[in-house]
C-alpha cells in the first residue's frame, strides 16, 4: 500500500515494558515480538491519529515518530 502520511516509527526497546497500549491502539503498526518487546510493523497501514495516540499513550515514552526525517513525536 502506498504511504500517505509518510510517518516512520522507531521504538527504544530498552524502555519498552511490553504492556501495550501501542499494539491495541495501532495493531497494524506495532506488535509484540517473542521477547515481549514492541516491534514496528507497518506504520503506513495505520492513520496518523492512531500512530500519535499510540505514541502518546506509551507509559514509558518509548515510541518515536518521524516524518521526512523530522521528529513528529515527542
Ligand atoms: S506502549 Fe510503549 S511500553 Fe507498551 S508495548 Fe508499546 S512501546 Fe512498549
Amino acid at each position: 500500500m502506498q504511504k500517505i502520511h509518510g510517518i516512520h516509527a522507531t521504538i527504544d526497546r530498552s524502555l519498552c515494558v511490553g504492556s501495550g497500549p501501542c499494539f491495541v491502539l495501532a495493531p497494524q503498526a506495532f506488535g509484540l515480538d517473542q521477547s515481549m518487546k514492541a516491534e514496528v510493523l507497518e506504520p503506513e497501514e495505520e492513520s496518523e491519529e492512531r500512530l500519535l495516540a499510540a505514541a502518546q499513550e506509551c507509559p514509558t515514552q518509548a515510541i518515536y515518530l518521524w516524518r521526512n526525517g523530522d521528529s513528529l513525536y515527542p
